[in-house]
């Protein structure tokens, strides 16, 4: 969970980040901008294990538990069945990395937008004074991103992106297939066990039994741990769905940053209110 110096690090105080010169309008796009991925090694790196891991259980799953055994149908079934989660929590997993979570466009706080807008007199928008650009309700800017988020709920390193409006579906089915797929490795493991115990266990496996007790029991350590995790995270994530409040706002987070106003008498300018403006939820 943030911490409140974090939720709030957003925040800019100094005056200088409102000059127009900071907002110019950015760089058009090239072709080679098209696709999302954030370059954070941190993400990309559990990004990595992610996909490691998925991989580990397929091998322990297929070669050391389902193709030795004895009973074709069994092992088919559950090869077919352990196969296509481990190939849907992958596939999910690159679609959450991969799209855009509701990314707002970066500096487009300039005073020819924000004249586009028209607001009527006293109406308040929000300015991130990090990437420069008109928040709109609900959207946090993320550090790790550098960019405002529209609905972000966190940013999660395993999918190395922020989980948002774009791709929270993507997420969730993600987190309930890791589910699914360590609970079907555990049952595996559980009936191995019992299958196993009474026979030679070279019958039983390809691998030499100190071998096999090491993979099955390093499977097991990765499946309870990753169920309990992803479960929590599929449960939280479903209740945020449900309620419609992402996770930053159940902590009592709303739209902060600098705030632009239309005056009442002058017309059109840009007002900087320099304290901290931390709504309290509700
Ligand atoms: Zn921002
Ligand atoms: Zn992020």
């Amino acid at each position: 969970m943030k911490s409140p110096a974090h939720r709030t690090r957003d925040i800019e105080r100094q005056a200088g980040y409102l000059k127009p010169e900071h907002c110019a309008p950015p760089p058009p796009r090239n072709s080679s901008d098209t696709m999302w991925f954030i370059r954070d090694s941190c993400g990309i790196v559990c990004g990595i294990i992610t996909w490691l891991l998925v991989f580990y259980a397929e091998f322990v799953v297929l070669f050391v538990m389902l193709l030795p055994a004895k009973n074709v149908a069994y092992s088919l079934f559950n090869g077919l069945i352990f196969g296509s989660l481990g190939f849907l929590a992958l596939a999910s997993h690159a679609r959450a990395m991969c799209t855009d979570p509701g990314a707002v466009p970066k500096g487009n706080a300039t005073k020819e937008f924000i004249e586009s807008l028209q607001l009527k007199p006293g109406q308040v928008v929000y300015k991130c004074p990090k990437c420069c650009s008109i928040k709109p309700d609900r959207a946090h800017h993320c550090s790790v991103c550098k960019r405002c988020i529209k609905k972000m709920d966190h940013h999660c390193p395993w999918v190395n992106n922020c989980v948002g409006e774009n791709n929270q579906k993507y997420f969730v089915l993600f987190t309930m297939y890791i589910a699914l797929i360590s609970l079907h490795a555990l049952v595996l493991v559980a009936l191995h066990f019992v299958f196993c115990f009474e026979e030679d266990w070279t019958k039983c496996s390809n691998f030499s039994p100190p071998a096999t007790v090491i993979l099955l029991i390093l499977l097991c350590f990765e499946g309870l741990l990753f169920l309990i995790f992803t479960a929590v995270m599929f449960g939280t994530q479903v209740h945020s769905i449900c309620t419609d409040e992402t996770v930053s706002e159940t902590s009592g987070y709303r739209n902060t940053g600098n705030v632009v106003t239309v005056d009442d008498e002058s017309g059109f300018f840009m007002k900087m209110l320099l304290q901290q403006r931390h709504n309290v939820k509700g």
